[in-house]
């Protein structure tokens, strides 16, 4: 960025990744102030606090940026207004419940003329761009990756997640599936089974088959069952040999030996991305995860399994 006063943003939604990661990320920008919080039961300390969107929009209208940080059912009302109040807005991921929404927000900002983030913090991970510029030139012959954690460690408490909208285990899929699509060329889906608890709607465990017009198949299964070490893993076999992205895309490795690691600061970069978007007045909205697990639903066949509780 250049030598400019700090944007004003307000976070919307105050909850566990409000306050594990944008509050204190905002905190550290020289490019954002935080200036209000708006949540129905969650403040922040010394900004201005609503629990009503609307009143924050029409009482803050020194506040330009919007941080949307609740799940992703609300998210489409709250995009609607604060885009045509003017605001800028960033979606925390998943961008939308729906492929059709995400894109209908993406079509209102540019009618008002306002930038549009659909952040995927995954690809903020350190070790992500280091693999994309690794695999550039490869070819690829297969990727596997393997997402499994514990639910209960997670998201505990957090009803939505279940329901319609939530994703289920797609909640963390799709951050694979984020730095899957940032890093090779596109891929589609084949096929898909999904483990859907007889007292949930969403599933708890996925295998999920794709395939990319270059040549190589993509093999993908996540579990929210996973107890004791978690695992967060992408392999990808190249005819220059097999790279692999640890713990979220945090490290690399190829052919076993490590690469150096780079900084942990996803949530940094995402502001920092925002404030460059919003310096040349683009938007970034890139619906690639979203329509792999959208395909994923279309095409899955699903399976009862036990049912799941707290
Ligand atoms: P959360 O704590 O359950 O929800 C965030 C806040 O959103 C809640 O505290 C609530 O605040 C508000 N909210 C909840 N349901 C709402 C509704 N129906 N209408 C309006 N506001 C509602 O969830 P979270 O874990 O922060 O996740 C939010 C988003 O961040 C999800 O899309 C998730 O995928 C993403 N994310 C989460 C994590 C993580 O580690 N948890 C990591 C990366 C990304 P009020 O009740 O005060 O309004």
């Amino acid at each position: 960025m250049t030598n400019v006063a700090p944007t004003n943003i307000a976070v919307v939604g105050v909850g566990k990744i409000a306050r594990d990661q944008h509050l204190p990320s905002i905190a550290r920008s020289s490019a954002f102030t935080l200036a209000a919080a708006v949540s129905r039961h969650g403040t922040v300390d010394g900004v201005d606090n609503f629990a009503d969107l609307h009143t924050f929009l029409k009482e803050r209208p020194d506040v330009p940026a919007v941080s949307l940080c609740a799940p992703p059912m609300p998210r489409y009302d709250m995009a609607v207004a604060a885009i045509r109040a003017g605001r800028h807005v960033l979606l925390e991921k998943p961008p939308g419940t729906t492929v059709g929404e995400v894109e209908a927000l993406a079509e209102l900002a540019r009618q008002h003329g306002v930038t549009l983030f659909a952040t995927w913090h995954s690809r903020f991970a350190p070790a992500v761009e280091p693999a994309r510029q690794w695999l550039s030139g490869k070819t690829i012959r297969h990727v596997e990756i393997v997402w499994k954690e514990d639910v209960r460690r997670w998201h505990p408490g957090q009803a939505w997640i279940w329901e319609a909208g939530g994703f289920g285990v797609f909640d963390p899929g799709i951050n694979a599936l984020s730095i899957l699509t940032a890093i090779v060329p596109p891929v589609f889906v084949t096929g898909a089974t999904l483990e859907v608890p007889e007292n949930r709607k969403m599933p708890i465990g996925v295998d999920l088959s794709m395939r990319s017009l270059a040549g190589f198949d993509v093999d993908a299964v996540f579990d929210w069952r996973q107890e004791g070490p978690q695992t967060w893993e992408i392999r990808i076999d190249t005819d220059a040999g097999s790279l692999v992205l640890a713990d979220g895309g945090s490290r690399m490795s190829v052919d076993g030996e490590a690469r150096p690691d780079g900084l942990e600061a996803e949530y940094d970069g995402i502001y920092e991305r925002f404030a460059s978007l919003l310096e040349a007045g683009e938007s970034d909205v890139d619906i690639a995860p979203l329509k792999l697990v959208a395909d994923a639903f279309l095409v899955g066949r699903q399976v009862d399994v036990a049912p799941f509780h707290e």
